[in-house]
């Protein structure tokens, strides 16, 4: 594995243009503000110590500055946001087989994504390059929800998945893009 970027593409098909298009060559943002890539997600609370994530079972306490264990959350303002929303750092056209799942729309592809961040720390996870990084600090494409529903159907994908690293650490935009594809009568693996 020669970076983040081609993490998992194995043999995976390559994208054409009009995803490439969307790169964003400007990874880094400012520590302390969330950026484009961020929303605020409503799985959260407020505690005497600071801002609950409820997303998944870490339940990290955050404050303005802290990092969350997935390193796709932050506090700012008081409010919990994730920077994973449109960010993902691995996009391709995989085969289904690939996911891998056994039987599932057999001889299909998925458009599958990923972004930088997991709330594990597997020691060996194949992919640590990009789990264990945060989002400013990968290189990434900003396709948002619509746009990979959009780029799946182009590319004849029957299905998307969200793989090479943990989803819950980016569900926000798993759930917003899901409920796009399902609208579209694409599966969600
Ligand atoms: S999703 Fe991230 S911020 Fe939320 S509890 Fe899990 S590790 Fe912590």
């Amino acid at each position: 594995m020669t970076g983040a970027f081609v993490a998992g593409l194995g043999n995976a098909r390559a994208l054409s243009k009009p995803l490439n298009e969307m790169e964003n060559s400007s990874p880094s943002a400012p520590a302390r503000d969330p950026g484009r890539f961020s929303k605020l997600t409503p799985y959260a609370v407020d505690t005497p110590k600071g801002v609950k994530c409820q997303i998944c079972p870490n339940n990290c306490i955050l404050r303005e500055g802290t990092e969350s264990i997935c390193r796709t959350h932050m506090v700012f303002s008081g409010k919990l946001y994730t920077t994973a929303y449109g960010n993902p750092c691995s996009v391709h056209v995989d085969p289904i087989e690939k996911k891998p799942l056994f039987h599932y729309m057999p001889d299909s592809v998925s458009f599958s994504i990923a972004t930088a961040g997991c709330n594990l720390a597997c020691l060996n996870c194949q992919n640590w390059e990009i789990s264990q990084q945060s989002p400013s600090m990968t290189r990434n494409m900003d396709p948002f929800p619509d746009k990979v529903v959009e780029q799946a159907i182009i590319h004849k994908c029957k299905s998307i998945a969200y793989t090479y690293s943990e989803p819950i650490a980016f569900y926000e935009y798993t759930y917003d893009t899901a409920k796009i594809a399902r609208s579209k009568g694409i599966k969600i693996s």
